[in-house]
């Protein structure tokens, strides 16, 4: 009995330490995505430990296996958009001109330098994002799946807090015809580092239903792994998702998740929804004239939970319906009520969620 009221008192005098950002659907994520990778090189393990330090609940994971079988934290299933493989290994590129992660070893891709996104335009290449970390200044490598884990775990043990992983097992269409089964080694990881059920601070990210399906009914029952499940969601013109047709990739199909009953489909096999931004709310919205789709609420009415993607404080990133990235958060935490963001700027969403419970919004 004695213990039960210490152990209450400690709750309440601890409590500010704990800050709960909770709202009629649960507490509030911010989620770094990519890392704090507004400030350094997206995936890059100084971009997580920046994310963490920023006080991000959730810090992503891109993964891609490598030709030996590793998983690897990349965005890309290629190397080019943010490594010197061309200029370290000119002649590994497939017909397509690009190079597969696929195609490399661990030891090859730790050889290589990482760097911020660019593009080439002329030969010449251009940073995507023109104010963030410039091009090959400091020193960064491409890290793997448990090195991130052990920096994320690391801090957790050394700082005292629990901040959670958000790992998302990219291309898995891809990696199957190419013969790696990449869920079941994402999986396997996650087992080996403790992450195992709906309870721990993890959520399982795929834009691929079809992948989902198969992690749920074969691979969580096989590994006895059954931790928070989320489907992105993606329009069928990007060729996010791919599909064998007679030997042939052709795109799925993504327009039934936006028809009436899509969300209870989605809760059978998933826990929440990663929906872009525009999904939630339209754009042609305006500043007076949100217009706010169903989304949200079939998703919470069918049990699930709703994190959109990306929030960015870039140039032309913020819609016209915002007056500012806080205002944007705004509209989607507190008016169109999702449970949690994407962001490349994890402190200013972490400020929003902290100004938001002192003003009693929370
Ligand atoms: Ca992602």
């Amino acid at each position: 009995m004695k213990k039960t009221i210490i152990a209450l008192l400690l709750m309440v005098l601890v409590l500010p330490g704990f800050v709960s950002f909770s709202s009629a659907s649960g507490k509030k994520i911010i989620i770094a995505h990519r890392g704090a990778c507004g400030y350094l090189p997206e995936h890059s393990l100084e971009a997580k430990a920046m994310a963490y330090a920023m006080g991000a609940d959730y810090i992503e994971q891109d993964l891609v296996m490598t030709k030996d079988n590793r998983l690897v934290v990349l965005h890309d299933h290629y190397l080019d958009r943010v490594t010197d493989v061309a200029e370290v290994f000119p002649s590994r590129k497939r017909k397509d001109g690009r190079y597969y992660v696929i195609d490399f070893t661990l030891d090859e891709i730790k050889k290589l330098k990482m760097t911020e996104g660019f593009s080439l335009e002329n030969n010449k290449k251009k940073p995507n994002f023109p104010k963030r970390f410039p091009l090959w200044k400091s020193s960064f490598e491409v890290s793997t799946f448990e090195e991130e884990i052990e920096l994320i775990q690391g801090l957790n043990s050394s700082t005292g807090r629990n901040v959670g992983i958000y790992p998302e097992i990219k291309s898995p269409w891809f990696h199957r015809h190419e013969g790696k089964d990449i869920s079941l080694a994402v999986i396997n990881i996650l087992k080996e580092y403790g992450y195992t059920s709906k309870n721990d601070l993890i959520y399982l990210q795929c834009f691929d239903p079809n992948e989902l399906k198969i992690i749920k009914n074969k691979i969580f029952p096989q590994t006895g792994v059954n931790v928070k499940l989320v489907q992105l969601i993606a329009e069928t013109d990007w060729n996010e998702t791919m599909e064998y047709v007679k030997g042939k990739a052709v795109p799925y199909n993504y327009d039934w998740m936006f028809e009436k009953g899509a969300m209870a489909e989605i809760s059978s096999y998933a826990d929440g929804i990663g929906p872009w931004k525009p999904m939630i709310v339209k754009d042609g919205s305006t500043g007076t004239n949100l217009i706010i789709t169903d989304m949200v609420k079939d998703a919470h009415s069918n049990g699930m939970e709703v994190h959109p993607y990306t929030f960015r404080l870039d140039n032309g990133r913020i819609p016209e319906y915002a007056a500012s990235f806080e205002d944007m958060l705004d509209i989607f935490l507190f008016k169109a009520d999702v449970d949690g963001v994407f962001t490349d700027f994890p402190d200013r969403g972490v400020e929003f969620l902290r100004r938001a419970m002192y003003m009693k919004k929370l």
